[in-house]
């Protein structure tokens, strides 16, 4: 049975979304979403009002969250559904992960100075609020200083796996964001596999606990979709979906609820969670 669109992907403004949660669940319901997770980077902290808002409309919450890790070279980013994010050893689990962005906000401002474009970290933090920092945050400040004209530009030419003023991230390797979803009873799921373009560390990925691939993304060829779903068949995963929405002026144009994701990814994913 079809019941509207699912998206298994969004942040909000407790990450580097530019939407509150209530703003966010507002836009989805217009966009015609009936199943929304709420996936913000190291961060549940957008649940609550997320989950309270949608008790006023036709509109499903699921609970999750993104942790992106660094390898050589590339980035692997760990989407998270159904975890028990209440329990405190979680918790204290996120808080690092989020006391180390800030660590690595500090570290890519030296960087940007000592390529000649020096921002005040204090600056990035005012953006960020009580969310979590990352690197959209400071390309805010970039575009505010002039140095770039766009978030995008910031990225391409500065901030991307790579780029001359990204420090890459210490904590966790990604088989690491994978048994942490697990141990707190969640789904972990690969997101965006077709952007990193390491799909060769998806067996021991499976081999640590993965339980599915975000395959319908936007950024994804019609080859690359078909690949991911083959994957999925051979290796017994969930192929889900999502817009990796971002809200209005963060740079990204992919809209709430696109592209679409079979009904059937998502009762795939409750049943893996035990939710079905
Ligand atoms: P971080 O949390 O520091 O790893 O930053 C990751 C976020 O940066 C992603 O969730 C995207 O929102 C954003 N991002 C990555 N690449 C780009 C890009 N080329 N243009 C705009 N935003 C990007
Ligand atoms: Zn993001
Ligand atoms: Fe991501
Ligand atoms: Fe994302």
């Amino acid at each position: 049975m079809t019941a509207g669109r699912v998206d298994l992907h969004t942040h909000t403004t407790a990450s580097d979304g530019t939407l509150p949660p209530r703003g966010l669940v507002v836009a989805a319901v217009k966009g015609g979403v009936r199943v929304l997770a709420v996936t913000d980077h190291d961060s549940t902290g957008g649940l609550a009002d997320a989950m309270d808002e949608a008790r006023a409309h036709p509109l499903e919450i699921v609970p999750g969250l993104e942790i992106n890790c660094d390898v050589d070279g590339a980035e692997i980013h760990v989407l998270g559904y159904f975890m028990d994010y209440q329990a405190p050893w979680f918790q204290a689990f996120l808080a690092e992960q989020r006391v180390e962005r800030v660590a690595r906000v500090h570290r890519i401002a030296e960087r940007l100075a000592e390529l000649g474009m020096p921002i005040d970290a204090e600056e990035v933090f005012a953006i960020v609020k009580e969310g979590s920092a990352g690197r959209p945050h400071v390309a805010q400040v970039m575009v505010k200083r002039g140095y770039v004209k766009s978030v995008r530009e910031a990225f391409d030419k500065y901030l991307r796996a790579g780029g001359p003023a990204n420090a890459p991230r210490r904590r966790l390797a990604p088989a690491d964001a994978v048994a942490v979803i697990r141990k707190a009873g969640g789904v972990p799921v690969l997101a965006h596999p077709g952007l990193a373009n390491r799909d060769e560390l998806i067996p021991a990925l499976v081999e640590a606990g993965l339980m599915g691939i975000e395959t319908y993304y936007a950024e994804h060829s019609a080859a690359q979709t078909r690949d991911y779903l083959e994957l999925c068949r051979r290796h017994d995963l969930v192929p889900t979906g999502g817009s990796d929405y971002h809200g209005p002026q963060s740079g990204r144009a992919n809209p709430l609820g696109s592209p679409a994701v079979p009904w059937e990814s998502w009762e795939a994913l409750r049943r893996r969670a035990g939710r079905a």
